[in-house]
């Protein structure tokens, strides 16, 4: 059961939870507890199946393999015919390849030519390599210290039928989905997708296309939020720019809490805007507004409007993508019925750079993770960090994490580095 949002503000006098200074993981393990995953599910063909979420474990129903058959190109043989220290002869009675089996049975002094992948023909027990035996017309001699089963798959090694081959909850991968096909499966049932409806605010956007007055800008969160939703395998609505209006944005966050499972906006929980911003949600929802002891992306609302879930991102485009990749993104794999949901990976590498840092706040650099000539890793930091500037999140490849209590960090010293690649 998930508790009512409004116990929130009840967690300020039992622990340390403070909304002005919002420790990144608190703020995760507060949004988490809110999040029901989506339960409708729908059937899908397994091509179509990639990036969805299996809504019900997959449960072979074969051996995988299916026989017993060869690892290697040789000799299917009876190991009691072999001689633990000297040679024997053998006579080849027959083959046996990948899809055209050896019909006989092996019996003493036989043995038959088997390729990769051969049914192991009855009889057989053990797979000589041909390297290591002599062929002479029919007959093959076996030198001594071959293994009894050696090089040999058995049957349901892989899998054995009625065994679960992919987890409910799982994302599919091409691997899971050619897994999938390997069992004769064509359909899988998935959990529907989830979807979200987005809309950046501010007076000062304008789209692509127009022509921008002074003081005005593109838009561009709407981009990259839309980029890293489809990434994540959600249902997007885009609902373009709304104005600083309150009755267009009130407008705006009813509709999009009736049309969508989630909702996201950019821009309007920053100082001075947030007030009308909070009055409004008040009213709407719940919602919460923190301060979260980190940068970029200190402004941020969490919360519920009507059934859907709410994420007020803030205005600045880096602030955007971290506060997303820190906090949306994984409440929306669980929301999507990822389970358990992946953590982006990280670990630690040399940094070349010089890194300025002022403890008392989780900082969020941009980083480029390389290579050096002798293969080894290192992070420099992207240039300026302006959370303004989406460049340094274009030519990024990685967060580099720099924990609360940290401070400067000198050249060459280690820091944590959270890779973004084939993420985002
Ligand atoms: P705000 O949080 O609304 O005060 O916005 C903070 C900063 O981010 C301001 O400089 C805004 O112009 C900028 N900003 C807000 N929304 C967007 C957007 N959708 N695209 C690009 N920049 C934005
Ligand atoms: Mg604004």
């Amino acid at each position: 059961m998930n508790e009512p949002l409004t116990a929130i503000p009840a967690l300020s006098c039992a622990d340390d939870y403070d909304p002005n200074s919002m420790p990144v993981a608190k703020a995760r393990e507060v949004i988490a507890r809110f999040l029901t995953p989506v339960t409708a599910t729908e059937r899908v063909h397994v091509r179509g199946a990639l990036g969805r979420v299996l809504a019900e474990d997959v449960i072979s129903p074969l051996n995988v393999p299916a026989h017993d058959n060869s690892a290697m190109d040789g000799y299917a043989v009876r190991h009691a015919d072999l001689k633990p220290e000297g040679e024997v002869t053998l006579k080849v009675a027959g083959s046996a390849f990948a899809g055209a089996p050896y019909s006989g049975s092996v019996s003493a002094g036989l043995c038959v030519r088997i390729m990769t992948g051969g049914v192991v023909p009855q009889g057989a027990d053990t797979i000589v390599m041909q390297e290591h035996v002599k062929a002479d017309g029919d007959k093959v001699t076996v030198g001594p210290g071959q293994k009894k089963g050696q090089n040999l798959r058995r049957a349901g090694e892989d899998l054995e039928a009625g065994q679960v081959a992919l987890k409910r909850g799982l994302g599919l991968r091409p691997a899971d989905i050619g897994l999938i096909s390997s069992l004769g499966i064509g359909e899988v049932t998935v959990y529907r997708k989830l979807r979200v409806a987005f809309f950046s605010t501010g007076d000062e956007l304008v789209s692509i296309g127009a022509q921008p007055r002074e003081g005005q800008i593109f838009d561009s969160n709407r981009y990259t939020i839309h980029g890293m939703l489809t990434r994540l395998g959600c249902e997007v609505l885009d609902m373009g720019v709304v104005r600083d209006v309150p009755a267009l944005l009130e407008r705006a966050f009813q509709d999009a809490a009736k049309a969508a499972d989630v909702v996201i906006t950019s821009g309007g929980v920053s100082v001075g805007e947030a007030d009308f911003v909070k009055e409004l949600l008040d009213r709407l929802g719940e919602v919460v507004f923190w301060k979260i002891a980190m940068k970029p992306g200190r402004p941020l609302a969490y919360g519920k409007i009507g059934a859907a879930h709410f994420f007020g991102l803030p205005g600045n485009p880096v602030s955007v993508m971290v506060t997303f990749y820190q906090f949306v993104r994984d409440a929306l794999l669980k929301l999507s019925g990822r389970d358990p949901v992946p953590a982006l990976p990280a670990f630690q590498v040399p940094c070349t750079s010089s890194l300025k840092k002022a403890p008392g706040r989780t900082e969020f650099q941009r980083g480029i993770l390389s290579q050096d000539a002798a293969g080894n890793w290192s992070v420099r930091v992207t240039g300026e960090q302006g959370s303004g500037i989406l460049r340094s999140m274009s030519e990024a490849n990685c967060f580099i994490i720099l924990a609360e209590a940290q401070g400067n960090v000198a050249p060459g010293a280690m820091v944590e580095v959270q890779v973004l690649e084939g993420v985002i």
